[in-house]
């Protein structure tokens, strides 16, 4: 007889893929402005970013699969569609990143409380991934900020986000 997961633990990660679903969709309205506002590169960056966030959700989907429960989708929140800069995109991006880090670190108090190693051991790639995530918008509001008002420096920055490609994340590269 199988022993089901906790009902705490499956709603946290339930509810978790429906974050990691709205976070895609915040990345690629954060994109949507970037297009509309010409700089083709920022756009490239915040669609792969979208990319990955839609990863995140599938390695969530697939891990409450492989424990034999059933994912349940909920309905995607309204995003913001329309930022004053693209430093101030990136602000929203390391805010929204810090609440993604409290669920995330949320789960694996829950699982540690339930002594779900499992879960203990899959979410532990999420509590990396997140430190990364923090990381690299930081980096993104410090480089924003140096180049603010400075019209070639947009256009340097813009070239360089360009060149960002999506690469699947480690727990997908199987697939
Ligand atoms: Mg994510």
């Amino acid at each position: 007889q199988r022993v089901m997961m906790g009902r705490n633990l499956y709603k946290a990660i339930n509810d978790q893929i429906n974050a990691e679903l709205w976070s895609a969709y915040l990345y690629l309205s954060m994109s949507m402005d970037c297009e509309a506002k010409g700089y083709k590169g920022i756009a490239n960056w915040f669609y792969v970013q979208f990319q990955e966030e839609q990863a995140h959700a599938r390695i969530f989907m697939n891990y409450l699969n492989s424990r034999g429960e059933k994912v349940v989708l909920l309905p995607i929140a309204e995003v913001k569609t329309e930022w004053d800069s693209v430093l101030d995109m990136f602000k929203d991006t390391f805010n929204h990143e810090q609440k993604v880090t409290s669920l995330i670190n949320n789960i694996a108090a829950i699982a540690e409380q339930d002594r779900d190693y499992a879960t203990v051991n899959r979410i532990a790639w999420f509590i990396d991934e997140q430190v990364e995530e923090e990381e690299s918008a930081r980096e993104m509001i410090s480089t924003f900020e140096a180049v603010e008002g400075n019209k070639y420096g947009m256009y340097m920055l813009d070239k360089e986000l360009a060149t960002r490609a999506y690469v699947a994340p480690s727990p997908l590269a199987a697939e």
